[in-house]
């Protein structure tokens, strides 16, 4: 274990997406990183961590794992803080979607959602909450919550319900955390262009016969700002909730979405 005055952050699905982006904001912002996706994206994992390093001479430590097991979330937190020494900041950001209405879901996948969605972000808090209590100088906990957790949307039910689930979460955790110095938080994205909207536009586009691409293009028209959001709109919120400026900030829900749903 090298010693650093650096502030620690783990990020987890940070191979792609909107997890990348954090991971590269908050390098930028001079925090040394534990990343933590699945196995199969270690080649893509590994790169970002080069990237990393090379451009902003960050200590990155790459984990692997899945976040619905408490053993592998339990496991991330011990390797990051035994070769970074500490932790300040959790953000919980791995998570699926599927779209299906809700007679059309199947158990299993109903189980898979509510896995990584839910569970994985309550492992996240629980791991990161123990170590930063034990640290005693306050903390970070940041959760990935959703603009389908301020509004119910069609054939989103059980993915409406883990991000809900989270925003719910993120208050009573807030609530609980607060005399540690400990702030609560999550981001509620709109529609953000990544791997995941990607999937969800393949599965939509190809059921109804469209050209691929024009179901996430079609959300463009739906925001204020007239545009989808990209993984940089949403890392420059989290860059903020994990800054001392956000000190006084806990227990909130940020949407992210461009201007599409107002609280
Ligand atoms: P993405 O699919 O593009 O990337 C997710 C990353 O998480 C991938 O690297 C994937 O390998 C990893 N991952 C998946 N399951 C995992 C598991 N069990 N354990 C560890 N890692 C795992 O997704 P994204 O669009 O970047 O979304 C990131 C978060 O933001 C999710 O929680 C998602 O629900 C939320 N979100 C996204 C949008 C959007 O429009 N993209 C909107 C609202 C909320």
């Amino acid at each position: 274990m090298s010693t650093s005055t650096k502030r620690v952050a783990i990020v987890t699905g940070a191979a792609e997406g909107i997890g990348r982006g954090i991971a590269l904001r908050l390098a930028k912002d001079g925090f040394d990183l534990g990343l933590f996706d699945l196995p199969r994206s270690q080649e893509k994992l590994e790169a970002l961590a080069g990237e990393i390093r090379k451009e902003y001479g960050a200590r990155v430590v790459p984990v692997y794992g899945d976040v619905s097991k408490e053993e592998d979330v339990q496991r991330l937190v011990e390797t990051v803080v035994a070769e970074l020494g500490s932790l300040y900041a959790m953000i919980a950001n791995a998570g699926i979607s599927i779209n299906r209405v809700l007679h059309e879901t199947t158990a299993e996948d109903m189980e898979r959602v509510l896995g990584v969605n839910f569970k994985g972000t309550f492992f996240c808090f629980k791991h990161a909450a123990k170590q930063l209590i034990k640290q005693g100088k306050g903390g970070r906990l940041v959760g990935a919550s959703s603009i389908a957790g301020k509004k119910g949307l069609p054939e989103q039910s059980v993915y409406s319900a883990t991000k809900f689930a989270i925003r719910g979460m993120t208050q009573c955790a807030a609530l609980d955390y607060g005399k540690y110095g400990i702030t609560v938080n999550s981001y509620a994205p709109g529609v953000i262009e990544t791997p995941l909207m990607d999937y969800l536009d393949e599965y939509h586009t190809s059921k109804n016969g469209q050209p691929r691409g024009s179901w996430t293009k079609s959300f463009n028209s739906l925001s204020a700002l007239g545009r989808n959001g990209h993984p940089e709109d949403v890392a420059k919120l989290v860059s903020f909730l994990v800054s001392d400026d956000a000190a006084f900030v806990t227990g909130q829900s940020y949407l992210v979405d461009g201007g599409i749903c107002f609280d």
